[in-house]
């Protein structure tokens, strides 16, 4: 039997294999590739006990296993290698249990993330990573990249919110790897170890989240900058001042422009660069935040002072901050999103650089970023069709990675590594850690079946 027969006995109706079929799984969020690798296969499991059977029939036929959610990560870890199946989680998108009392849910791994804030949203329940594209990322995604967003400074990352993933290993077994306990040193950590793995050590079937009260008052401050460094000190005093507030993002004047011109919401455009501060929590304290913030804002030179009063106010605005990507699209043919972390003593020694880069090699840059964490996106925009600038990005991408290093720096906050910054993450490690990754890797998966090429 052929080995797509036998991946049809599996999931019956359930495996594409046509070149017109599987074409679009040769795409992701990610820059196209240079060369177009189709997947073998493309199958849809509907329980765990399948992807077993999937494993198990990829080991006996040495097939590389792809997982799969949404596809919106920006490091290419989606993408096919040859000879390879996409394991795609879209028939997997239940969620099993809202426990409110025990403050935990239990998730298939395609799951968005809005579907599951909608529903916790009705029991006052909050599951606080966002990455930025909710309504579509799925928590697999999120657990698999350590995803983030606006809130961590506050809230922390998704392996913060993980408890219990089952896993199916590269033998076909089936593990837990803790219990649905939201406190737990039993044992070594191998929710962490499964967590922000890029799809390279198992394929998860099944999540157990921890949850938080959600906060019953979120509102927002945007404040306006002349200058960048301006914005920055200001972050830093906010946070030096006692404030833990849930956001602090930070949007340069490119951006401001051309959110503006593609989805006008009243953003100012004259300005250098904005915060915008969520302070959350009950209602009393809160406000009384906020007239303390603004003493500081004040004092650290913020030009123009929004306050919204309630959260369609609040939508309204972050609706405008998660168009960024989409508006940038509008300027140029291609974006990228990089995701750099420095310490917060070097943010504006990096943001100053990255501007330098800009101008040196010509290619727009538009900066944003969490800036209470020193996560710092740069979006470049430019046409990849023109041969110049893509030689011109590799050489600002190397220049802006090792810089970031240069200064105590590393290369992702959130987004992982995949390909995309594959080449670096030998440097970034030390030389040890980087070797027990390797062992661990070969350990899980000897013969390199999942997400093979990516990462490591
Ligand atoms: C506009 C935009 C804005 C963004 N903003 C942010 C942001 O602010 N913060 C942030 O952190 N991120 C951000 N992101 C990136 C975000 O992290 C990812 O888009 C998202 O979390 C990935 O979810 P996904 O469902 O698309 O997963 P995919 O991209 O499909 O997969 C992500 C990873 O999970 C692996 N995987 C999938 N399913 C499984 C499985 N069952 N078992 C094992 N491995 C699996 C894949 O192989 C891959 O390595 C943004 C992306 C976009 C497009």
């Amino acid at each position: 039997m052929t080995f797509a027969n036998e991946l049809k006995k599996i999931c019956p109706n359930r495996v594409l294999y046509k070149k017109e079929d599987v074409y679009t799984y040769a795409f992701d969020t990610s820059k196209n590739p240079d060369e177009i690798i189709m997947p073998a296969a493309v199958v849809f499991p509907k329980s765990a006990v399948e992807v077993s059977k999937i494993v198990k029939l990829a080991q006996k036929n040495n097939i590389s296993i792809v997982p799969r959610a949404k596809g919106t990560n920006h490091i290419g870890s989606t993408r096919p290698i040859k000879n390879c199946i996409i394991l795609h989680f879209s028939l997997m998108d239940k969620i099993i249990e809202i426990n409110k009392e025990n403050l935990i849910a239990v998730v298939e791994p395609n799951v968005a993330i809005g579907d599951l804030n909608f529903e916790l949203d009705k029991l006052n329940l909050f599951f606080p990573p966002d990455p930025s594209n909710l309504a579509v990322s799925t928590v697999v995604g999120a657990v698999c990249l350590n995803s983030g967003g606006p809130r961590t400074f506050k809230y922390g990352n998704t392996k913060d919110y993980v408890i219990n993933l089952e896993v199916v290993l590269a033998d076909g077994t089936i593990v837990e790897t803790a219990c649905n306990i939201a406190k737990n040193v039993t044992g070594y950590n191998l929710t962490n170890l499964f967590t922000g793995s890029e799809g390279t050590l198992g394929i998860i079937t099944k999540i157990t989240l921890k949850l938080i009260p959600k906060p019953q008052t979120r509102l927002l401050t945007l404040a306006y900058f002349d200058s960048l460094t301006d914005a920055a000190n200001c972050s830093n005093e906010i946070i030096n001042s006692g404030f833990i507030p849930s956001t602090i993002d930070l949007i340069d004047n490119f951006t401001l422009k051309t959110i503006e011109s593609f989805n006008p919401t009243g953003l100012l455009t004259d300005k250098k660069a904005a915060l915008l501060i969520e302070l959350d929590g009950f209602k009393e304290s809160v406000l009384s935040e906020i007239k303390l913030l603004k003493e500081i804002l004040i004092k650290m030179n913020a030009k123009n002072i929004v306050q919204t009063q309630d959260e369609k106010q609040n939508e309204n605005i972050w609706k405008a901050r998660r168009s960024a990507f989409s508006a940038l699209s509008q300027v140029m043919p291609d974006v990228i999103t990089e995701d750099i972390v420095v310490n917060r003593d070097k943010i504006v020694d990096f943001i100053e650089h990255v501007e330098f880069l800009s101008k040196k090699y010509n290619i727009i840059a538009a900066i944003m970023g969490h800036i209470a964490d020193g996560n710092i996106h740069p979006n470049f925009a430019l046409n990849l069709e023109d041969k110049n600038q893509k030689e011109n990005f590799e050489k600002l991408k190397d220049e802006l990675f090792y810089y970031a290093l240069k200064i105590g720096g590393t290369l992702s906050g959130e987004h992982g590594i995949g390909v995309q910054k594959k080449k670096y993450l030998k440097d970034a490690l030390n030389k040890n850690s980087y070797e027990l990754m390797k062992k661990i890797k070969n350990l899980l998966d000897p013969n390199d079946i999942f997400n093979s090429g990516k990462s490591l």
